[in-house]
C-alpha cells in the first residue's frame, strides 16, 4: 500500500487544534482515542470502515474459513473445560459481527455449545452494533452487549479478540541524548495543523522504559496502558473462573523499538496526524508484555504463533478441500483464494500472531502445541 490521498480538515481536527492551542501537545493515546472512538466524529462512530467497501478488510470478512476454524477451536475448548452447562462467549471488538456469525455456524456441530453460551459483545459504536444485531438475529444467541468489559457479569469464559488490541490507544517516546521524551501532538508552525513534538521533560519513572544504555539515540518505544488493562481484566477473568483468550492481531513476538503507529484508509496507507476521524488508526501489539502480564498473574500463555500455522494446524487445507467439492472452478478459485490471503506468509499469515491465555490447569489449546 501507498501513502496517498488529500487530507481534508475535519471537524474533530479543528476541535484538536483548539485544544492545543490552549492547553499544549496532547499524548498519542489521547489523540488515538478521540480520533477512533469521540461520540459523534470518531473513525468507528461514523462510518462502517470494515470490509472490501469500507476502509480495511480482516480475516473473518476475507474467508468464512477463519471463523470455521476458530468456532471448532473454541467448541474443543469448551469440551476440555468440562463442558460447562452456562459460559460466556465474549467477542472483544466484533465488527460487523461476521466472526461471531461464522463461530455460531460451526459450533452448530455439538449442538450443547450454543446452548451454554452466552455470546457477550464488547463495542462502543452504536454503528457497528446495529451491524452485529441485525447479522446475529438468524442464529440462536441472544446476544448481550457491553460498553466496557467490567459489564460482562462474570462467569467461566471463552474470549476471542481478532483485530481488536490493535486499536487500543498507544503512547510513544523517543530517545534522544540524555534520556525519553514522550511523543506529543502539537501543532505546526503555522498553528494550522497537527504535528509530532516531543515534551520538554523527562517521564515519570513509573513508566518503566527501557535502560538508556540499552537504546540508541531516535529509538521509539511504544506503550499501551489500555492494552494493559484489559490484558489484567481478562486474567482476572480466568483465574476467577476458567477459560481461554484467544488473542489475534497484527504485531511483534518480542518487545523492540520502533515507531508501528499507522493510518489506513480506501486500503492504502495514510498519514497518521492527517484528517482525524475519516482514517483508521493502528499500532502493532506487543505480544511479548501481553504474555508477561497474564503469566505474572498466574495466567498461561500459549505462543504466541503466527496466523498461518495456527490456522493450518487446526485443519485449514483439509477445510478448503471440502468447501471447494462440488463446486464450480470460479467458487473454488474464490475459496482458494480466501484461504491463501489470510494464511500465506506474504500476506498475513506471518505479520498476524495468535496468542492463547488460559487458566491453569487446562490442557494446551489446538494450534498451540510445541
Ligand atoms: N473483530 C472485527 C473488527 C475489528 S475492528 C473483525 O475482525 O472484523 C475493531 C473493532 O473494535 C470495531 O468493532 C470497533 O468499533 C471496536 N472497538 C474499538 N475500540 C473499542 C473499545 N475501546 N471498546 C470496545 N470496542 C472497541
Amino acid at each position: 500500500m501507498s501513502e496517498t490521498g488529500a487530507a481534508q480538515t475535519t471537524p474533530l481536527e479543528e476541535r484538536l487544534i483548539d485544544l492545543i492551542k490552549l492547553k499544549g501537545p496532547i499524548t498519542i493515546a489521547d489523540y488515538m482515542s478521540d480520533a477512533l472512538g469521540h461520540p459523534h466524529e470518531g473513525y468507528y462512530m461514523r462510518q462502517n470502515p470494515i470490509g472490501e467497501k469500507g476502509d480495511f478488510t480482516t480475516a473473518p470478512e476475507i474467508s468464512q474459513i477463519f471463523g470455521e476454524l476458530i468456532g471448532l477451536w473454541l467448541v474443543e475448548a469448551w469440551q476440555a473445560m468440562g463442558a460447562p452447562e452456562s459460559f460466556n462467549l465474549i467477542e472483544l471488538g466484533p465488527g460487523r459481527g461476521v466472526l461471531m456469525e461464522d463461530i455460531l455456524r460451526a459450533a452448530r456441530s455439538r449442538p450443547g455449545f450454543g446452548k451454554a453460551a452466552q455470546v457477550w459483545l464488547l463495542e462502543t459504536s452504536g454503528r457497528l452494533r446495529l451491524e452485529q444485531q441485525k447479522r446475529l438475529k438468524a442464529t440462536e444467541a441472544k446476544p448481550l452487549w457491553a460498553d466496557e468489559y467490567a459489564d460482562i457479569s462474570p462467569g467461566p469464559s471463552l474470549i476471542v479478540a481478532n483485530e481488536f488490541f490493535d486499536c487500543l490507544p498507544i503512547r510513544q517516546f523517543e530517545r534522544i541524548k540524555s534520556g525519553w521524551r514522550e511523543r506529543l501532538i502539537g501543532l505546526n508552525e503555522a498553528e494550522t495543523g497537527l504535528a509530532f513534538t516531543l515534551a520538554s521533560t523527562p517521564p515519570p519513572p513509573e513508566f518503566q522504559l527501557p535502560e538508556i544504555t540499552q537504546s540508541d539515540v531516535g529509538d521509539i518505544f511504544e506503550i499501551s496502558h489500555p492494552i494493559q488493562t484489559f490484558a489484567s481484566e481478562i486474567c482476572d477473568t480466568l483465574n476467577e473462573h476458567g477459560g481461554h483468550a484467544l488473542i489475534i492481531d497484527y504485531g511483534h513476538m518480542e518487545r523492540g523499538f520502533g515507531d508501528t503507529l499507522q493510518a489506513v484508509r480506501d486500503h492504502e496507507y495514510w498519514a497518521p496526524l492527517a484528517s482525524p476521524g475519516r482514517a483508521d488508526l493502528t499500532a502493532h501489539v506487543d505480544f511479548e508484555s501481553l504474555a508477561k502480564i497474564a503469566i505474572e498473574s498466574g495466567v498461561n500463555a500459549h505462543g504466541p504463533v503466527t496466523q498461518g500455522r495456527f490456522l493450518d494446524r487446526l485443519g485449514l487445507p483439509l477445510r478448503v478441500e471440502t468447501l471447494c467439492k462440488g463446486k464450480d472452478e470460479a467458487t473454488a478459485q474464490e475459496v482458494r483464494a480466501g484461504a491463501a490471503r489470510i494464511a500465506a506468509p506474504q500476506a498475513m499469515g506471518e505479520i498476524f500472531k495468535v496468542l492463547c491465555l488460559s487458566s491453569s490447569g487446562l490442557p494446551t489449546p489446538a494450534g498451540f502445541e510445541s
